[in-house]
């Protein structure tokens, strides 16, 4: 087996005509011939290529494609049925939250949320579950988790355990090989990595699992279209070359925030002084792009809102540019304010996406940014 960024450069399933180094996007909805394709919301090349590299890259057998992230999240959500109990990190995408408490709780599924870095606590809450769905590092805490220890929990307990994989990526994090069932991702993020579209994955090796989710992606009709299939298999063609940069750029951001007399705590875990998550740390070769600070002073606040000369105001992470977002209002707003209390989002905390510029220039923004109010 090759290198992930050998495999992220070179993965994807032939078209089949032509050998052409970038897939052919097959802009159809359906085909004669009732070959091996006959309708795209079921199945199509372009889609196929991107889906057979993302299974390289996770190291599982069956990979679908999803117009969101969240479609993703659906697709999973949708393995469990009435009754089921379904276990989610207490700190997590906004969106998954919402998923959840608003869409599927309707249906009778029951959605309980822990913090799946305290292993006793989600072994306890586990019982009766159906699901569990874990991010780590979390969203915007980012928390790391054992996943081997989860994964272990789960088998014993037969929970089917999902892990949303889009902070770290296939380069730096394989949860599959750690025991989890199914990886997640909003291909959004780092993945497609240009902010030029909106998509998602699904990996498993499981092929129950497969045949199930096979069966939602082409009854539900959320599967991933040709073009944006096209956009994020060449996002993916970089990706390790991104995730280095942006990796380095996160360390300065981490760094220099660290020093500055007007933050407070600095969340990156990468930082030497999170040394207790050193174990954990081990399951992954790196720690992403994503930095998540408080500000002392809340006059602060209205000042970081509004970005800097390179650092945008805007929701969203892991593409070219650095972001800058307040999950109070942002990401994370419509999560019961009793839970945001508990993670820890208040009014004065920021999420920082390193994106690839140069580092000097993101730390000299920063510092424009927090000392302009002098
Ligand atoms: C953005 C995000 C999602 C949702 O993905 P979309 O592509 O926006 O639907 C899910 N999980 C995580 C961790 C995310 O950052």
């Amino acid at each position: 087996m090759f290198e992930k960024d050998t495999l992220s450069v070179i993965g994807g399933k032939d078209c089949g005509c032509f050998d052409p180094i970038s897939p052919p996007i097959f802009q159809t909805s359906t085909f004669g011939g009732g070959e091996e394709y006959s309708y795209s919301r079921i199945s199509n090349p372009t889609r196929d290529a991107l889906q057979n590299c993302l299974a390289e890259l996770e190291n599982g057998r069956f990979a679908f494609a999803f117009s969101s992230g969240l479609a993703a999240i659906n697709a999973v959500l949708s393995l469990v049925k009435q009754g089921d109990k379904v276990l989610l990190s207490d700190d997590l995408y906004g969106g998954t939250y919402r998923i959840a408490a608003n869409i599927f709780s309707k249906y009778g599924i029951a959605f309980e949320f822990c913090d799946t870095q305290n292993i006793s606590e989600t072994e306890k809450r586990l019982d009766g579950a159906r699901l569990l769905l874990a991010e780590s590092p979390t969203n915007p805490m980012m928390k790391v988790a054992d996943l081997k220890e989860l994964a272990s929990l789960c088998r014993g307990k037969g929970v089917i355990f999902a892990v949303d994989n889009t902070f770290l990526t296939p380069i730096f994090q394989n949860p599959l090989l750690l025991g989890a069932d199914i990886v997640i991702h909003s291909a959004t993020k780092y993945l497609s990595g240009h902010h030029d579209t909106v998509a998602g994955a699904v990996v498993t090796n499981d092929e129950a699992i497969a045949l199930q989710l096979t069966a939602i992606s082409g009854t539900l009709g959320n599967a991933l279209s040709p073009f944006d299939s096209w956009l994020v298999l060449r996002g993916i063609r970089t990706l390790s070359l991104r995730m280095e940069r942006h990796q380095e750029n996160a360390f300065a951001a981490a760094h220099f925030l660290s020093s500055h007399p007007k933050v407070g705590r600095v969340i990156y875990p990468g930082l030497a002084e999170h040394e207790g998550q050193r174990e954990r740390r081990l399951q992954s070769s790196g720690f992403g792009g994503v930095v998540t600070f408080d500000v002392n002073d809340l006059s602060l606040v209205k000042r970081l809102k509004k970005g800097g000369k390179i650092i945008k105001f805007a929701e969203s992470l892991g593409g070219f540019r650095t972001l800058i977002t307040h999950p109070l209002t942002q990401t994370h707003a419509s999560l019961p304010q009793e839970m945001r209390e508990r993670i820890g989002i208040t009014e004065r905390l920021f999420r920082l996406s390193l994106g690839l510029e140069n580092g000097r220039d993101i730390v000299a923004d920063l510092k424009e940014m927090l000392d302009g109010c002098d």
